[in-house]
């Protein structure tokens, strides 16, 4: 694993809408390591913004895990309680002033496209900014706010060593949406704004997740000066299960609470994640990983 000169500041940024599986328990093993390794801070960052969809026992699962795995955390909520308190549903004002922003900079509009239009207009659900020309009224209710990406142009990405790639928009982040119809910010909106405010400076997060990356730099770029362009990340590649599905999409995958009431459950996870480290020996605590990961190449 990579150790840098950079005073590394990262977050777990686990969403409060299922339980997790193993691919999210990987993730969280990567960032706490990468972090530990280079003596850097950890975040704790709960994205309960889509809230039609969050439920208690999904975020009492998180901490349950984190503490189960072995990873601790600098800042952020240590419990459920603390987590109203740093709720993305704190912050929503902030979020408002950052579209509203958006708006005086011409970088929004307001799109009234139904589910099924927009399903006719892309079967792979690309949009193509049809409301754009209609300069719909911002109160026009339901409405989401999409965000102009037309002037998009090519978007610089630093990897975890530094070294930079140019990539131009994926067609998945054309038009992405910022607001969403039912009133609330949309993901791509708050993580990029909280990564922001709270000096995240690397971030390490599935590479299905590569586009939203390159929207959000692109985003940034666009809202002046850009506070998001030091910021280094690393994609990992996702963990798949035994028919080469992802994990988060996989009827087969045990979820993490089952494994925690196995016997030697943990101690398995860490071994099974040491091998997908191609790490030289096998590991079974987190401890030992800390210590061996340093020599790991990946
Ligand atoms: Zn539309």
């Amino acid at each position: 694993l990579n150790q840098s000169s950079r005073l590394i500041k990262t977050r777990l940024a686990p969403t409060p809408s299922g339980y997790l599986h193993v691919g999210n328990a990987y993730n969280f093993l990567l960032i706490w390591l990468h972090a530990r390794l280079n003596n850097g801070r950890i975040r704790l960052r709960i994205d309960d913004i889509d809230a039609p969809r969050v439920r208690a026992p999904f975020l009492k699962d998180i901490f349950d895990t984190l503490e189960w795995l072995g990873i601790d955390w600098d800042e952020g909520p240590f419990t459920m309680v603390e987590q109203q308190m740093y709720s993305q549903h704190q912050r929503i004002e902030r979020y408002m002033e950052v579209l509203n922003t958006l708006i005086n900079q011409d970088l929004l509009f307001a799109c009234i496209c139904s589910r099924s239009l927009l399903r006719r207009f892309g079967p792979n659900g690309t949009y193509k900014g049809t409301c754009k020309q209609q300069q719909i009224a911002w109160s026009h209710h339901p409405a989401s706010w999409r965000c102009d990406t037309d002037s998009f142009a090519e978007i610089k990405l630093l990897d975890h060593t530094g070294s930079e790639s140019l990539y131009s928009l994926p067609s998945d982040m054309a038009y992405a949406i910022l607001k969403r119809k039912d009133g609330l910010p949309a993901y791509q909106l708050c993580s990029l704004v909280d990564d922001i405010d709270f000096g995240i400076n690397y971030i390490v997060r599935g590479s299905d997740l590569l586009s939203s990356s390159i929207f959000q730099m692109g985003l940034s770029n666009q809202m002046g000066p850009n506070l998001f362009k030091e910021i280094h990340f690393f994609h990992h590649p996702l963990i798949l299960d035994a028919s080469g599905k992802k994990l988060s999409k996989s009827k087969g995958s045990a979820p993490l609470w089952q494994l925690r009431q196995q016997r030697g459950g943990r101690e398995m996870l860490i071994a099974s994640f040491s091998r997908w480290l191609q790490l030289p020996e096998k590991v079974t605590s987190t401890k030992e990983l800390l210590a061996l990961a340093s020599a790991c190449s990946y």
